[in-house]
Order: C-alpha cells, then sequence, then structure tokens
C-alpha cells in the first residue's frame, strides 16, 4: 500500500465527464488500498476568466464581471447537476459562496479602481475553491469519503503575491496535522491546488499553472511514496504534441532532465514542481487521466542515457537583449551590474551568452517586459552610455529559444554539432546559442517564424 498524491490538471476537471473520470481514478486507487490525496486546478479556463473579472472590476467594465459572474455560476451548477444525482445544497451553496465572494471582490476593485498582487490572488484562488468542492462530492458519490481542502490552511507561504514560495517546516507540521488523519481514516482530502496562505492568513497563489507544485509540496510534506500528475497527454512527450506531430511519450526521465524541459518551456509540468520532489526523492509520474491504462513518464533521481536527446521545447514570444560596446573590454562587474538592473525590473531571464570578446553581452528576456529591462538598463549604465564605453543597449523581438534536452549531451562528443547541422538543413538561422550549465541542454535563439521548423528538424535526431 502506498500513499500517493494524485494532482488533476484543469482539463481533467474541467466538464462533469472529466471530474467523473477523476473521481472514479481516484475511487479505484483507494479500493485498491493506498491512501491518496488528490490536488486539483480549477477548471479549464476559470482562472484566466476570474483574473479577466478583477482587471475588467477596475478598469470600470461593471458589465464584463456580471458577465463573467454568470458564466462561472452556469458552468460550475450544471456540473454540480449532472454530477450529483440527489439535488446537494451543500455543495451548491459551498459554490455560490465562493462566487458571492468574486461579487465582492469585484465590487472593492471597481472603488479603489486598481487590482493590486494580493487582491488578484483573493480572486484567482477562487476556481481552485470551487472544483475542489464538486471534485470531493464527485468521489464521495462513488462510494469513497473524501473532504474539499483549501491549501490556505495547510500551505504556509511567504508574502510574494503570484509567485509565493513555499515554508517546507511550517507546511509540513500544518500538512500532516491535517490530512494525516484523514488518509488513515480512509477519506480522501481534496486540496486546493495553487494556492497558498501568509502567517497572517492573507491567501497567496504559487503561480499561474502551480498547481503541479502544489501537488510536489504537498508530497513532500506528507512523505508521499510518489506524486502522479494527471493531464491531458499520455506523459512528457518529445516535444509540444501541438507543434510536433511525431512527438511519442518518453517513459523514464531523470529530475535533472525533467527540470531542464520544464524550465525551457515543455508545459506539461511546472518546472518548480521538481524541487520538493527531488529534494525528498520522491518520484514522479506524469499520466493521463483521459487513456489512465498508459504508463505514462515516470520521472527519478536516475534516468536511463538510452536516446541522446530526449525532448526538444520552445520557450516563445521572448526578445534577444544586447548590450555593446568596446569599451566593456576587460572591464570587471559590467555583467553584474547588467543582471543586477535587470532583477530589480523582476524579470527573469532563461538564457544568457556572452562573445568571449567580451565587447557584447546578450540575454533573452520575455518581449512583455523588454521595455522596462532596456530602461533598467540605460539607467544603470548612463555615466558608461555617455562616454561611449557602451555604444548600444537593443532588443530583437520576436524571437523563440529552443533547447534540446538530454543528460547524456555532456558524455557523447558531436551532439552539439548534430544539432546545428539539423537546424542548418531547416534553413534556419540560428541568432544566439548556450549550452546549459548543467550540460544537459543546448538552447538556440531564432526567429519566431523559424521556431516550428526549427523544432521539427531537430526532433528527427531524436528518434534516431
Ligand atoms: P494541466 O491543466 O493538466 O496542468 P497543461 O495544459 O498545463 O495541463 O499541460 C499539458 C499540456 O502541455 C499538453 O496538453 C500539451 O499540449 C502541452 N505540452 C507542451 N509541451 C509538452 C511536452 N513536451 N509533453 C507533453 N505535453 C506538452
Ligand atoms: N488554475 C491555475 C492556473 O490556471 C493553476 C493550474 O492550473 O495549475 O494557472
Ligand atoms: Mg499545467
Amino acid at each position: 500500500m502506498s500513499r500517493l498524491v494524485i494532482k488533476f490538471g484543469g482539463t481533467s476537471v474541467g466538464s462533469a465527464d472529466a471530474i467523473r473520470r477523476a473521481a472514479t481514478l481516484t475511487h479505484d486507487l483507494r479500493t485498491a488500498g493506498h491512501q491518496v490525496v488528490v490536488v486539483a486546478s480549477a477548471m479549464s479556463g476559470v482562472t484566466d476568466q476570474l483574473l479577466g473579472a478583477a482587471y475588467a472590476a477596475a478598469a470600470g467594465r461593471a458589465s464584463q464581471v456580471h458577465d463573467t459572474v454568470a458564466i462561472l455560476r452556469t458552468r460550475h451548477l450544471d456540473a454540480c447537476q449532472s454530477l450529483l444525482a440527489r439535488a446537494d445544497y451543500v455543495t451548491r451553496a459551498a459554490i455560490e459562496q465562493r462566487l458571492g465572494d468574486l461579487a465582492r471582490l469585484c465590487d472593492a476593485l471597481a472603488v479603489l479602481g486598481e487590482a493590486s498582487p494580493r487582491a488578484l490572488d483573493a480572486v484567482a484562488s477562487l476556481g481552485e475553491r470551487m472544483s475542489v468542492v464538486l471534485l470531493a462530492a464527485a468521489i464521495h458519490e462513488c462510494g469513497t469519503p473524501a473532504v474539499a481542502i483549501d491549501a490556505a490552511d495547510i500551505v504556509r507561504t511567504d508574502g510574494v503575491h503570484q509567485a509565493a514560495a513555499p515554508d517546507m517546516d511550517e507546511t509540513r507540521r500544518l500538512a500532516r496535522a491535517a490530512l494525516g488523519p484523514l488518509c488513515e481514516g480512509g477519506t480522501v482530502p481534496v486540496v486546493t491546488g495553487f494556492i497558498g496562505a501568509r502567517a497572517d492568513g492573507a491567501v497567496t497563489t504559487l503561480g499561474r499553472g502551480g498547481s503541479d507544485y502544489s501537488a510536489a509540496i504537498v508530497g513532500a510534506a506528507i512523505d508521499a511514496d510518489e506524486v502522479w500528475i494527471y493531464t491531458d497527454v499520455d506523459g512528457v512527450l518529445t516535444a509540444d504534441p501541438r507543434v510536433v506531430a511525431e512527438a511519442r511519450t518518453l517513459d523514464v526521465l531523470s529530475f535533472r532532465e525533467m527540470s531542464e524541459l520544464a524550465y525551457f518551456g515543455a508545459k506539461v509540468l511546472h518546472p518548480k514542481t521538481i524541487l520538493p520532489a527531488l529534494e525528498r526523492g520522491i518520484p514522479l509520474r506524469i499520466k493521463n487521466t483521459f487513456n489512465p491504462g498508459h504508463p505514462g513518464t515516470l520521472v527519478v533521481a536516475q534516468g536511463t542515457d538510452a536516446g541522446v536527446l530526449k525532448g526538444v521545447t520552445a520557450i516563445e514570444k521572448q526578445s534577444l537583449v544586447t548590450i555593446e560596446g568596446r569599451g566593456m573590454l576587460g572591464v570587471p562587474g559590467i555583467a553584474a551590474r547588467a543582471f543586477g538592473a535587470v532583477a530589480r525590473t523582476g524579470t527573469s531571464v532563461p538564457m544568457i551568452s556572452q562573445a568571449s570578446s567580451e565587447q557584447s553581452i546578450c540575454f533573452v528576456a520575455p518581449q512583455s517586459a523588454v521595455g522596462r529591462v532596456i530602461e533598467a538598463l540605460e539607467h544603470e549604465f548612463d555615466r558608461e552610455l555617455a562616454r561611449q564605453d557602451i555604444e548600444r543597449i537593443w532588443a530583437l523581438g520576436e524571437v523563440v529559444v529552443v533547447t534540446v534536452v538530454g543528460s547524456a549531451i555532456q558524455k557523447v562528443p558531436g551532439v552539439a554539432g548534430r544539432v546545428f547541422g539539423a537546424i542548418g538543413d531547416a534553413g534556419v538561422n540560428i541568432i544566439a546559442i548556450a549550452m546549459g550549465s548543467s550540460e544537459c541542454s543546448i538552447s538556440l535563439v531564432v526567429a519566431s517564424a523559424d521556431a516550428a521548423p526549427a523544432l521539427r528538424h531537430v526532433h528527427r535526431l531524436l528518434e534516431a
């Protein structure tokens, strides 16, 4: 008998049918004798709608808020009605209460005329707070006792709204106290993904797509034997199936490989999910709710070397920022100052490449942040610019970072050559290159129109 944390993503709880499947899977695992803790996302699309309503409220667009509340009410209450045989007043009332919270929060935002990160978290949290009520009721309906749990009561975080980090010691204490007795007594806790709370009780979120991270946090907190991520594809694929039709499921990956794939754009798993699992040595499994017989992908400490290259990913809508000037040659501290200035804008940089001549530094930043990044750099280097030690700070957008991942890259000679050859065969120009410091990835910057051909050509190397 194992203790499992299983997470259902947005599509997996996106309709009454999907919720019924998720509930049946949970019930079957319980019946097979496992202790099960469920972590659930909001119904697909709901978080976007909630945030849209918050921005609309702050901008004074009351009718949009009203429409969104109505759409969310219909979707959740229809699912409730379809899932539960008897009129279930408790479940309906719980959903109505959350919709009431949404309307009240939006009223407050309309009065203030602005949406702070703290307020956005309060609004965004409501999707998970509604979906868990439905899923818990549906599991109950299958004959397994289940109870909805608000992660604000068990995941303690810092106060960085919209990207909160867990306090693992406190989370461990809270989660064990709340979930342990339920699991041992045969009840399935159904925990809201994505959210947590500060010590003063204010709700926080872990970042978009963060329910995967929640599952790993809860798994680490209660010493789960495995964490299973149920999604809408058969596991981690060699590429995004929406771009590369030939993409196939990977059987096994190491934590490092998974971390690189996720960090460089494989949306199937939130990149932060790896760390809590790795620290406690908890294997992750990525499985398909809609094809549960498929074994999916297992992510463990030691992967396999079979196939040097495991997967290829893309991060879209990026810009390439370049700082250039002959006066930078050999001057210590330029890079530190540059990245210090970028960090102060709150922008994360997925890739850096510096020419060895030290006459230029280039790095990639999200296109949406590039205006404030350049402003910050010009401010930081105003004297160097005036003296023309730095000649230009400029950005090339829109570009895509294409990354090839495989832990054997470091051991096998000629891999980079094969990758560049494949890109050349696609007739694609490489704008910049970086080899991941973990030596398990190679990243290339290409123009956005070239991304799909580059991905497909590099993908052919994976099949060799
Ligand atoms: P969930 O709501 O279950 O968290 P997501 O939409 O966040 O699901 O992630 C699953 C999606 O990730 C898949 O439907 C797929 O389109 C996309 N995806 C991108 N890259 C990959 C990859 N390498 N392997 C699997 N899926 C990928
Ligand atoms: N519902 C949240 C989001 O859409 C978290 C998640 O789905 O993982 O970002
Ligand atoms: Mg996701």
